[in-house]
């Protein structure tokens, strides 16, 4: 199979393309277990398997998949025909930033295949956990599971080769609970990076799941018998639970390059950035260094090499505070060196990735990440808080269209009074501008606080594409922000 479509690049590079590439999905799993109130509502399993192909002709992209490996000469040729009939209304040419020819392998750090595990003993593990969830307080209990198998081999008219293995196992728990207004309230957890390991079914540790089970429940109780969060302006002091939220909408989404060309806006929304703001606009306090950061072991956020081919890197976005990069790829880099003006990117980033065969590749977020920083734990953060809140897990969240406002939910707050958590409240939310909000970034949590947190639903593009990536953050206190409305 290789060697065929290595043959049809060549031919469709014969005919005068500029750049041809496939990537073959010899298959991709997908399985989802999904437990309410003891009953397994969903047990879902898929499986396909594909191949898809974009050719660049003239300055334009022409693309082409199918499931049907049958006529592989057909498929190449509609790809190329798509890209001959663009290339006759094509408004800004195409072109690609160098990247140098690899031979290459890349596989997920995984001990047990999650496929290999019988279903009898994902049930039971469902079930275990759902009777630890089922406690006083509690009227709705969730458990799932879900896990992505896939091989994908890239092979582009540059000479480069790379087969890549991906296993993925998400998980979650979560309990609902009414207060006494009637009002539902929700405490969740899920899976993340534990140490340095890997994320096979052997990240589905029964005792951490326990643990964490028991806290949810205790927690979710607090808030049912809490007091409404005031209305204030104080400091907030947002855990890992939230912390990933924030970053992921209003750091990660504003800094895909594709977003910033305004290739997006229809569909997802713009950003509040413009190629002007590189390299001068503060983004954040000096406090604030946020990264691309695909090289991080153990998160969906790596993954060797990026569906231009392009080796995994860790990107500075934001350097003590000043904005410095973006979420890349070859062919945006290109486009916006040349609209600015000046080379604002020195290469790709290495972060376009698709969904599926049948999906091009678009710039995704990786693992956008947040340093930690020198300000102790959460403990030394909380003393040295006057007023202050902790906040924690998501509710609810709504962003500006070019993501420069964001009003979020969370699940608990904490308040702080003078240096100490003086009691539990309930319904808090914060809002604010992005960019104040950023710079009123006050302290941030060293490496004990830090947590990688998985993301296993993004989505982006039209046709929408479903992408899975990471955020490891530390705890961060944030001042005079207004909380409660
Ligand atoms: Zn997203």
């Amino acid at each position: 199979m290789l060697q065929e479509i290595k043959q049809q690049i060549a031919r469709i590079k014969g005919l005068g393309a500029t750049y041809v590439d496939a990537r073959w999905y010899p298959f991709e799993e997908t399985q989802g277990l999904f437990m309410w109130n003891g009953n397994l509502k969903d047990n879902t399993y898929s499986r396909e398997s594909g191949i898809g192909t974009r050719v660049l002709y003239h300055g334009a992209w022409g693309f082409s998949a199918s499931s049907d490996l049958g006529d592989l000469a057909g498929l190449f040729s509609r790809a190329f025909d798509n890209a001959r009939i663009a290339a006759t209304r094509v408004t800004f040419p195409v072109r690609l930033a160098d990247k140098e020819a690899l031979q290459a392998k890349f596989a997920s750090p995984c001990k047990i295949d999650p496929f290999e595990v019988p279903l009898a003993d994902k049930v039971s593990f469902l079930k275990k956990m759902d009777e630890q969830l089922d406690q006083k307080g509690v009227e709705q209990r969730i458990s799932n599971l879900d896990f992505i198998r896939k091989q994908i081999v890239f092979v582009d008219s540059e000479e480069t080769e790379i087969e890549k293995r991906i296993t993925e196992v998400f998980s979650r728990l979560e309990v609902h609970g009414k207060d006494a207004q009637g009002v539902t309230h929700e405490r969740k957890w899920r899976v993340g990076q534990q140490g340095a390991g890997t994320r096979g079914w052997e990240s589905i540790d029964e005792e951490l799941f326990s643990q964490q089970s028991s806290r949810i429940v205790q927690e979710l109780n607090q808030v049912l018998a809490a007091d409404d969060c005031p209305k204030d302006e104080r400091s907030v002091i947002l855990l890992p639970g939230i912390m990933w939220l924030q970053t992921h909408e209003t750091i990660g989404h504003p800094l895909e390059l594709d977003r910033i060309l305004g290739y997006e806006l229809s569909f997802a929304g713009g950003s509040l950035v413009t190629l002007n703001d590189f390299g001068t606009l503060r983004y954040g306090s000096e406090k604030l260094t946020a990264r691309a950061d695909a090289t991080l072991p153990n998160s969906p956020g790596s993954f060797g090499y990026d569906d231009d081919g392009t080796p995994c890197r860790n990107n500075l976005l934001i350097d003590k505070g000043i904005l410095v990069g973006a979420i890349t790829g070859r062919q945006m880099v290109e486009e916006a060196n040349t609209k600015a003006g000046r080379k604002i990117f020195a290469g790709s980033g290495g972060c376009n990735r698709a969904t599926a065969f049948y999906r091009v590749p678009i710039e995704r977020m990786t693992n956008i990440n947040v340093d930690p920083g020198q300000d102790g734990t959460l403990d030394d953060i909380v003393k040295g808080t006057e007023r202050g809140v902790v906040l924690d897990g998501e509710r609810s969240w709504s962003i500006g269209s070019n993501r420069e406002q964001f009003h979020f939910a969370t699940e608990i707050g904490w308040l702080v009074q003078d240096g100490e958590i003086v009691k539990v409240v309930k319904n808090p939310t914060y809002k604010g501008d992005t960019l104040r909000f950023w710079n009123s970034l006050s302290a941030v949590g060293d490496e004990s606080t830090w947590q990688v947190g998985f993301v296993d639903n993004c989505g982006k593009g039209q046709p929408n594409q479903i992408m899975q990536m990471g955020h490891a953050v530390p705890v961060c206190r944030f001042d005079r922000v207004t909380i409660g409305e």
